[in-house]
């Protein structure tokens, strides 16, 4: 449009990625409907969800995309990756293996994608302090290693969940405009 008036439009692919079961589709379904599912089933999960957002008086719209369970195959297919200009990497504080596993996901996600891409490391569940695996230090030393924004969620009572989306909705948003 050609108006000086109208509103620009910003529209940012972002990607869920991580192990399974560490709360990819429970992160997005809390910060777009405000649900949360104990028995969240790993292939059920919709494509992607649009969330809008005001910045500086300018409306950016998010879509966020969820992997439909297929990374218990590690197939997650580049189409996913495609044209994502920020990533959620996700990992379990009560589960060691999938903090193991973001070096894994980090790859796949340069091989996809390009080094623009804002990232931010996402350690999952922290309402399960007492049976954390994983220190807050720790996830904080692999961000910085990384170069990756870090925070700590939890899906189950949301703490953080629409903090780390407008974290990196912002940073994207500072990054193209
Ligand atoms: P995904 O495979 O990464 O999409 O994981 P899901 O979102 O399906 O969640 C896997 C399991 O972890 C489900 O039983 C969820 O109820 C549970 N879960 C997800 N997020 C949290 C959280 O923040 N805290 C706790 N305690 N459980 C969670
Ligand atoms: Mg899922």
């Amino acid at each position: 449009m050609s108006s000086d008036d109208e509103a620009e439009e910003y529209l940012f692919k972002i990607v869920i990625i991580g192990d399974s079961a560490v709360g990819k589709s429970n992160l997005l379904s809390r910060y777009a409907r405000n649900e949360f599912n104990m028995h969240s089933k790993a292939t059920i999960g919709v494509e992607f969800q649009t969330q809008s957002m005001e910045i500086d008086g300018k409306e950016v719209k998010a879509q966020i995309w969820d992997t439909a369970g297929q990374e218990r195959f590690r197939a997650v297919t580049s189409a996913y990756y495609r044209g994502a200009v920020g990533a959620l990497i996700v990992y379990d504080i009560s589960r060691r293996t999938t903090f193991d596993s973001i070096g894994r996901w980090l790859d796949e996600l340069n091989t996809h994608s390009d080094a623009t891409v804002a990232r931010m490391l996402v350690g999952n569940k922290c309402d399960l302090d007492d049976i954390r695996a994983v220190s807050i230090e720790e996830g904080k030393r692999l961000a910085e290693e990384h170069g990756l924004f870090f925070i700590e969620t939890s899906a189950k009572d949301s703490t953080n969940v629409k903090t780390a989306f407008e974290l990196i909705i912002k940073e994207i948003f500072n990054n193209v405009s």
